[in-house]
């Protein structure tokens, strides 16, 4: 089964990348294949939402209470899309591409629908879905929203294997949540519960047994939700336990990945890259001032990753990088503050980015918790 992910314009590509890494981490009969961005086209349609309550809320009747949304003063009035007008982005990319109705359309957006789902399934063709990837912040503080996207994607795709109907879907729907994928989560943030315990009830799957559901796609998608889980766990858990998680290098370009953290990779651009190498190198860290002694190391570092063969632009940005005049040094360290942050959370990102501590420059973790995997190979160590 091909699965097509399409990403609005205004849903972050570095998320949208990573959602797709994490998918792709588990193998079975389904492929996701990546999109160009596209653009939607303008809504007539607004909705004003008088307060925290109607804004995280999934419509189906009560009100409910949220207590996020510190960034937003109420009433607000937002742009919203019809279901239909979604499911016919969805439809509008398949004429333009070509696609058979047997494999399904994913719309990622960062755009309101007018029933404030996280997502839905379009119950004619049972081929077309979307996701909301706007606002997920106000229901995780302080999480990477990436995983619940995640999990929102291969949700659909279970139900879909799953059910045979949009109206057999709808019967199994559990209006109070009992930490199962049906459950319907009209507070929004009751979605946590389900994400946590990455759970599908009996009751539920003993539709698969009377559908006779492809089993390789129920077990692949289990395992991304299992995937999602145990990084939702070991966040918890690693807040109190105080533990870090492995960072591996890999590849020819030593792209970064946090293993214990779903295998989420961060996206350093080669200058970064080169830096944040030489700093892991030194764990003893290094001062401002003495960064210049370090200069042929990252000239090589810098040279492979940029993939340049210009030595005088390679010999400008690192004297750049170096010069302690300039600030293009603090312009980098905080970048890669930035990546780790919305990589890790707030309560430990400092382990991972370069601080000054005691007038040095370093990176905390634990070099015990770094590895290179066999093609990540460098003059540089
Ligand atoms: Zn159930």
């Amino acid at each position: 089964m091909k699965v097509h992910l399409i990403r609005s314009e205004g849903f972050k590509i570095e998320d949208y990348n990573n959602v797709f890494n994490i998918l792709n981490q588990y193998s079975g009969g389904i492929t996701f294949v990546p999109s160009e961005p596209i653009v939607l086209p303008d809504t007539d349609r607004e909705i004003t939402y008088d307060d925290k309550g109607e804004y995280g809320e999934q419509i189906l009747g009560t009100k409910l209470s949220v207590d996020s949304f510190e960034d937003r003063s109420f009433p607000v009035t937002e742009p919203v899309y019809s279901w239909c007008d979604l499911f016919s982005v969805c439809n509008q990319y398949r004429i333009d591409n070509r696609i058979p109705s047997d494999e399904q359309v994913f719309l990622l957006t960062d755009k309101k629908n007018a029933q404030n789902w996280f997502g839905a399934m379009d119950e004619r063709t049972l081929n077309n879905f979307f996701v909301d990837c706007s606002d997920w912040h106000n229901y995780f503080k302080g999480f990477d929203i990436r995983f619940p996207i995640t999990y929102c994607i291969s949700g659909w795709l279970l139900r879909k294997v799953i059910f045979a109907s949009g109206d057999e879907m709808r019967a199994a729907v559990h209006k109070k949540s009992i930490g199962c994928l049906m459950d319907f989560c009209q507070e929004k943030k009751e979605i946590a519960l389900k994400m946590r315990t990455a759970d599908i009830c009996d009751q539920c799957l003993s539709y698969s047994e009377k559908n006779d559901s492809n089993r390789v796609y129920m077990n692949q998608l289990m395992q991304i939700m299992d995937g999602v889980r145990s990084n939702l766990m070991f966040r918890d858990r690693s807040k109190y336990l105080r533990t870090n998680s492995r960072l591996e290098f890999r590849g020819m370009m030593h792209k970064m990945y946090l293993t214990d953290l779903g295998d989420l990779q961060v996206n350093l651009n080669p200058t970064e890259r080169a830096l944040y190498l030489v700093f892991i190198n030194h764990p003893e860290g290094i001062s401002r001032a003495d960064l210049i002694d370090f200069r042929s190391e990252l000239i090589k570092s810098y040279a492979f990753f940029s993939n340049s063969s210009d030595n005088n632009q390679i010999n400008e940005a690192v004297d750049l990088l170096t010069n302690a005049l300039e600030q293009k040094l603090m312009q980098v360290l905080s970048r890669i503050r930035r990546k780790f942050k919305d990589a890790v959370g707030e309560d430990q990102y400092k382990t991972y980015s370069i601080e000054s501590h005691d007038g040095k420059y370093k990176i905390l973790l634990n070099r015990e918790l770094v590895s290179y995997d066999a093609n990540a190979k460098l003059p540089t160590r």
